[in-house]
């Protein structure tokens, strides 16, 4: 049976599998490449409140391979060119952070419209977790950034 392969190959080059992501209210899409380099949950107060969740699941890649589709005029960008978090104006959805002198960006999972390869693979800032909220899988955890 043919499946439908993670990439393919033009001309020497692989070309990689696109991931669609999007706001709540759709005015803003963005597409990313499959090809995350680390995911978290991070548990960090700041994240709990951008997201209004207990954590928020991101995943990191090189910034140039997130590319926005449509609502450039709708983005709400909260802080530098080079670090940043981007929403939408009109919703409020928090899409990504801009983060490492704005060479990576950090995509909250939760505006992927599509599956990545890549999983949250740790806890990350757990010593200032929600007291309401326990984690009850059996993934690493760390206080602060992941040491490893
Ligand atoms: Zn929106
Ligand atoms: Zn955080």
């Amino acid at each position: 049976m043919r499946t439908t392969p993670r990439a393919y190959e033009t001309i020497g080059t692989v070309v990689p599998e696109m991931l669609n992501g999007s706001c709540e209210c759709g005015a803003i899409r963005y597409r990313v490449a499959d090809e995350f380099l680390y995911a978290s949950n991070c548990h960090c107060s700041r994240c709990r409140a951008a997201t209004g969740s207990a954590f928020k699941p991101f995943a990191g890649i090189e910034r140039e391979k997130l590319e926005l589709l449509s609502g450039e005029d709708a983005l709400l960008i909260n802080g530098e060119d080079d670090l940043n978090d981007t929403r939408c104006a009109a919703c409020g959805s928090l899409l990504y952070s801009v983060v490492r002198d704005g060479e990576y960006v950090h995509v909250a999972l939760g505006s992927l419209v599509d599956e990545p390869s890549m999983r949250p693979t740790k806890h990350i800032f757990v010593g200032s977790k929600a007291p309401w909220f326990e984690i009850t899988d059996d993934l690493p955890q760390f206080d602060e950034h992941a040491t490893a």
